[in-house]
């Protein structure tokens, strides 16, 4: 079984999927492993590295798809709105592909991907249940993610994150705050308060209240019913909008107060809830900054354009995608660890043996022998439920 692993290709992209401590992993589970020319390069791991490793070189993108029985990317077809789609004639029948996929934000591109018969996993589909942790590639990009988004703030606000005691006087600590604490929150936290700034959070899961100040941090409390505002999964389930309003109602003083105010709130499968106003940033001093990592789902503050840095009411509102991208070098290393965690659980005596009667495989194989199989996906879709057969051919 050869893995192929060809260089990213989302604009700008300095990521690579697998890194060459990876290598021995794979060769123990029976694989070889064949890397583009220079696909590690931007991430900071050189050709030559790999070689040691025990890796494969291959001179073009094409070589690594032809020889690759397993294809491991980061950004796969869906993933990649801009460039995804040049990978769709180099993918073949019974070839697997594992990536982020967007399989329920981007169905379509799913679709296509089925349609080349490859057999397709997407990691952001994987449960998350304790087993599978050390997969857990959307936890592991989303701690990037929240560790960028402080960096970003405070490269952008004209003050300082930490107090100091100067001969020029005092110099008074940045003010944070977080609103959505999962794991980019989280993380985005612990990066604040390590910087030296105040930092205060708000979640609507009541159960984020103890996480917060275990890390140093002030929970905001604001007066509103969030008693069923987790669902089983531990996510937030979504509102009805006279929630938003009070939710921002509330929020106003708190965000008014902040020199940076990093958002990252969520809803699974749902467009990320507006929750600052183009009123809210005209309440805040000039010169504060909105980092929102929820951009690329709409974003969370009603004047973030995805993908771009605007002002307004000379407020920095920093609507940047991709953000663990950032991080190259850390962000995929922690990707290679996950992707490999998951495919030598795939993997059994150097063949793909996929159980479906394990919730890991079932819940992240989306396509297979041409069709979308995934019951979520295809309802996205329109199409109807496959009949249970159909997913395990
Ligand atoms: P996410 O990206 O879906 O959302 C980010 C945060 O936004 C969440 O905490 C959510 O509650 C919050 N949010 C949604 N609407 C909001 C609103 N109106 N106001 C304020 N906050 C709002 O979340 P995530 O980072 O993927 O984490 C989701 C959950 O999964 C968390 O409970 C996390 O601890 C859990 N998790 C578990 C594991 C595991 O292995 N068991 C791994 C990772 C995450």
């Amino acid at each position: 079984m050869i893995v192929g692993v060809p260089k990213e290709i989302f604009p700008a992209e300095r990521r690579v999927a697998l890194i060459p401590a990876s290598v021995p992993a794979l060769k123990k589970a029976g694989c070889a492993v064949v890397v583009e020319a220079g696909a590690g390069y931007l991430a900071g791991y050189a050709d030559a590295a790999y070689e040691e490793k025990g890796a494969a070189l291959a001179a073009s993108r094409d070589e690594v798809f032809a020889r690759a029985d397993a294809v491991f990317q980061l950004l796969g077809v869906g993933a990649n709105h801009a460039t995804g789609r040049l990978d769709l004639p180099r993918f073949r029948p019974g070839q697997a592909a594992l990536g982020f996929q967007r399989a329920l934000g981007n169905p379509e591109s799913l679709q296509e991907l089925a349609a080349t018969g490859a057999t397709v996993f997407a990691i952001e589909m994987l449960p998350r249940i304790t087993r599978a942790q050390t997969m857990d590639a959307l936890s592991s990009m989303s701690t990037v993610a929240g560790y960028s988004a402080v960096l970003l703030g405070a490269s952008a606000l004209p003050k300082m994150f930490p107090m100091m005691m100067t001969a020029a006087g005092t110099i008074s600590p940045a003010r944070v705050l977080i609103v959505g604490v999962g794991v980019s929150g989280l993380q985005a936290i612990a990066t604040a308060r390590r910087i030296g700034a105040v930092v205060s959070a708000y979640d609507v899961r009541p159960a984020v209240k103890e996480q917060v100040q275990s890390l140093g941090a002030r929970f905001v409390e604001l007066p509103l019913e969030t008693a069923e505002a987790e669902d089983q999964g531990g996510y937030a389930r979504a509102q009805d909008e006279a929630f938003y309003r009070r939710q921002r109602e509330l929020m106003g003083k708190a965000v008014s107060e902040s020199d940076v105010v990093i958002t990252t709130a969520n809803v699974p499968g749902r467009k990320a809830p507006v929750l600052i106003t183009a009123d809210m940033v005209a309440a805040m001093n000039p010169g504060s900054v909105i980092v929102d990592l929820a951009a690329e789902r709409g974003g969370n503050c009603e004047l973030t354009r995805t993908g771009e840095t605007v002002m307004a009411h000379g407020v920095t509102i920093i609507g940047r995608v991709n953000v663990p991208g950032m991080v190259p070098f850390h962000a995929s290393q922690m990707y290679s660890s996950n992707i490999t965690a998951f495919f030598t659980h795939l993997v059994k005596d150097g063949r793909l043996q996929l159980d479906l009667q394990d919730e890991i495989t079932r819940e992240t194989l989306v396509a297979q022998g041409g069709e979308v199989t995934h019951p979520g996906v295809r309802e996205a879709l329109g199409l109807a439920a496959a009949a249970p057969g159909d997913r395990s051919a």
